[in-house]
């Protein structure tokens, strides 16, 4: 088999089983009930967006391997241990922000209508909605974060790895009902659960830090997602799941 076949399906592998567990356990601590078949919607989409995208990021990383695109380094002391340091939170804050650009696409409303509505329709969402994204989705927000910072600035291989499997972790958390409200510096799940309760007009269109909504004047803390506290709510999301999601209709926005 070949190089490229073998790593996706390897990548692909590990990656989904760290979907499971990570979707497990954060679904035993902090899941909702909800009125739609999670399996069939959030899970089948999550699952989906490791099929394709562990292949892309392994034909990118044969590419960046062989012929040295990108600024990738394989040597752990290569830039020294202070940038090593330095490059944790640096490379999130980067993925953060091609996070954020990107979902400001998914938010356009050809864009949401064709593929972002989908992951809208997780509302309100469950640990297995972090990653219930679409191919089209799968690129703007989770290939183009990864890949971007990487010809920015250099960052160790591993350490990039560690630090997206820490991102798809972070993600189940975000969907989840753990009631973190947040903090100055990092997005919460209340933050990204009331990003849930609303369709194409959105804001905390960040993952991880407030940084880039605070400076896109797109964060928002006055109100609290209907289902917050309330482990009864409930709709009905049948339409959602079938067309376009539930603040459009609430919106009045076709
Ligand atoms: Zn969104």
């Amino acid at each position: 088999m070949n190089e490229f076949l073998l790593r996706s399906l390897i990548s692909g592998s590990i990656a989904i089983v760290l979907y499971l567990v990570s979707g497990a356990v954060v679904s035993k601590y902090w899941n909702r009930n909800v009125n739609r078949d999670v399996f069939r919607h959030d899970f089948k989409w999550g699952i989906a967006s490791l099929v394709v995208g562990s292949p892309i990021l392994q034909g990118f990383s044969v590419l960046a391997e062989t012929y040295g695109i990108s600024l990738l380094y394989t040597d752990m002391a290569g830039y020294g241990w202070l940038w090593w340091a330095l490059s944790l939170p640096i490379y999130i804050m980067l993925w953060d922000l091609v996070f954020y650009l990107g979902h400001i696409v998914l938010h356009m409303p050809w864009v949401y209508k064709k593929s972002h509505f989908r992951h809208h329709a997780c509302r309100p969402p469950v640990p297995w909605s972090g990653i219930a994204i679409d191919p089209l989705e799968t690129l703007l927000s989770g290939i183009l974060p990864y890949v971007v910072p990487l010809f920015i600035l250099p960052f160790h291989v591993y350490t990039v790895y560690a630090l997206n499997i820490g991102l798809m972790v972070w993600a189940t958390v975000v969907h989840s009902s753990m009631n973190f409200v947040g903090n100055t510096v990092m997005l919460s799940t209340k933050d990204h659960n009331l990003h849930h309760a609303y369709g194409l007009k959105n804001f905390n269109l960040g993952a991880v830090f407030t940084f880039w909504d605070r400076i896109g004047g797109t964060l928002n803390r006055k109100v609290s997602p209907p289902w917050w506290g309330n482990p009864n709510w409930r709709i009905n999301t049948k339409a959602s799941v079938n067309g376009p999601a539930l603040a459009e209709e609430a919106d009045g926005a076709s």
